[in-house]
Parts: structure tokens; sequence; C-alpha cells
């Protein structure tokens, strides 16, 4: 009986509020609420790109046992759910430091780069072009390394800085050029060992060390360090990771924690291509005409 007169007083106060909602509704409030959706939106789109799906299914599970156990009047479990919930949310911060990161470079993104303020057409079309340049340059000296088997590693920054992998290797800073990429992954070079980064389309810094993947165990067996730390990198930032690998030429690909593997020259300049060179050109021309037609 207790039961179901929580259930009753818990719908009446539902639609006491739903009333009294409807009678103070405001252009504000309408306001609020397509802010509101358009954040859940978001926020579901992120998560479903990410492993946190999972812990969001078990925190709705949760929440779902708290509100049972409140209506059922269970005051142990609920005081155990509270404590779960307390210190929950610490233990959350702490798996999935990298994912939480992530989200807020990508929350903090969004915007500024949509805006571009600060760079003029001509040098977006100078970087595009550079970018292609250097796509095409990596994708033919990694089919040459995959063909020599000679392991490589190379990290094209994108979004994400990696100053903390930059400080743990030696800068070059140079124009990228396939004799100088085999040169320096050149079994026994000096530089052979560790990762290759790329910033702005120019080989910034070579022999980086990258991070570890957060959950080893859940990586294949037959993978070794150098694919786990493209796994990682790629866990920790938005950068795109290329893997030659040494043992079996194969050319494999790091992005959001996820390897995938046996590309060839041209499947991978193509993913390249979509994924690191920018489109605003286009978009810019676009709104130009715009502007003109509108005059
Ligand atoms: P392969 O298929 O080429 O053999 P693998 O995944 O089996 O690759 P290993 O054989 O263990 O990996 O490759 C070792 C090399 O990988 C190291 O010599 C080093 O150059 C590179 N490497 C390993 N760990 C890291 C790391 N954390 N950061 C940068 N480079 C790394
Ligand atoms: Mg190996």
């Amino acid at each position: 009986m207790q039961f179901w007169q929580a259930v009753q007083s818990f719908f009446q106060s539902v639609w006491d509020t739903m009333v009294g909602v409807v009678k103070s509704f405001g252009l504000n409030d309408l306001l609020d609420i397509l802010l509101v959706t358009f954040l859940i939106y978001k926020a579901i789109q992120i998560i479903r790109e990410t492993r946190a799906a999972q812990l969001i299914k078990g925190i709705l599970l949760l929440c779902v046992a708290w509100v049972l156990a409140q209506m059922l009047n269970l005051r142990t479990i609920t005081l155990l759910l509270q404590g779960v919930f307390s210190w929950g949310i610490i233990a959350v911060i702490v798996l999935f430091q990298p994912e939480l990161r992530r989200t807020l470079e990508r929350v903090g993104r969004t915007k500024v780069g949509k805006l571009n303020i600060f760079s003029s057409q001509s040098e977006d079309e100078k970087q595009l072009h550079d970018w292609e340049h250097a796509i095409d340059t990596i994708a033919s000296a990694a089919e040459t390394l995959s063909m020599t088997k000679t392991g490589a590693l190379i990290v094209f920054e994108r979004q994400s800085r990696l100053g903390e992998q930059i400080d743990t290797g030696v800068e070059i800073n140079a124009e990228i050029s396939q004799e100088l990429i085999g040169n320096i992954f050149f079994k026994n070079s000096p530089l052979h060992d560790g990762a290759m980064i790329i910033r702005d389309a120019r080989i910034l810094a070579a022999s980086c060390f990258l991070p570890k993947p957060q959950k080893e165990e859940l990586i294949a067996r037959e993978l070794g360090s150098r694919h786990r730390a493209a796994i990682g990198m790629s866990e920790n930032s938005d950068a795109i990771i290329l893997v030659v690998s040494e043992e079996t030429g194969a050319i494999s690909i790091a992005e959001n924690g996820v390897l995938t593997r046996n590309y060839n020259k041209e499947t991978l300049a193509k993913y390249l291509k979509d994924k690191i060179i920018p489109h605003k050109p286009e978009e810019k021309r676009e709104r130009k005409l715009w502007r003109v037609k509108k005059k």
C-alpha cells in the first residue's frame, strides 16, 4: 500500500509541476528548453563516439535503482547508492581522464575553429597545398617503409597540441621529404626509435615517446609496443597516428583509440586527406559569393 501511495504522490507532484510550468511559460523558458535540448543532443553525439557510452548506461541503471529504492523506502540501499554516487564521481574522473580531456578540448574547439578569424584565405590555400604535398609524400614513404619492412611511427598533430611528447624527442622542424623520412626510420639511425611528429605539414620532431594505452589488456596480443603506443596517443588526443610494422610491413592507422589495419599508399593518402586537410577555403568562397549576390 505504501508503495502505491508513494507512486501516487510522485505522479501528483509531477502533474502539479507541469501545470505550474504551463501557467508561467515564457519566451525565456522556450529558449531554455531549446538550449538544453541542443546540449543533450551534442552530449549524446560526443558520448556515442567514446567508450563512455557503457559508463553512461551504468550510471543510468544506478539512477533507476536509486529512484526505486527511494520509492520503496529502502533506506540502506538508498544510503549505499548515495555513497556510490559521491565517491563514484571521483572514480569516474580518474578512470575516464583521457575521454574527459578530449571531450573538453572538443567543446573548446567548436566555435573558434569555425570562425577562423586569424588566417587569411591565401594562407588557408597555402596550408591546403602544403598538406596535400605532405600527405602524398608520407604515403609514398610509408609504402617504401612497408616494402623494406622498416618500422615507423608517425603522428599527425591536429587540434590537441602535443608539446608533452615533442619534449621527449629531438626537434627537427624540417620540410617533409621521402628521403628524410627514410633516413630517420632507417634501422640503427640515431632517431629511428620512437615517433615522428608532424605539425603544420612539417616534420617537427622525431624519436618522441608516446603514452601507453589506458586499457592494455583489451588490446590484441599480437600488437607490440609500437602499435600500442599509437593507440595510446590516439586515446589521449585527436591526433592520427600512422604505424608501419617492422615485422609484417603492414600499414595501420590509430584514431580515437581504435587501430585500423592494412592500408596501401592510395587508401592511406585518401584517409589522411579526408581527415586532416582543412576544408575551409571552399566554405569561405561560398560565403563571399553569397555576399556578392546579396549586394
Ligand atoms: P612491429 O610490428 O614493428 O614489430 P610492434 O607493435 O610489434 O611493432 P615492437 O616490436 O615492440 O612493436 O616495436 C618496438 C619499437 O616501437 C621501439 O623500438 C620503438 O621505436 C617503438 N615504440 C615502442 N613503444 C613506444 C612508445 N611508447 N613511444 C614511441 N615509440 C615506441
Ligand atoms: Mg614487434
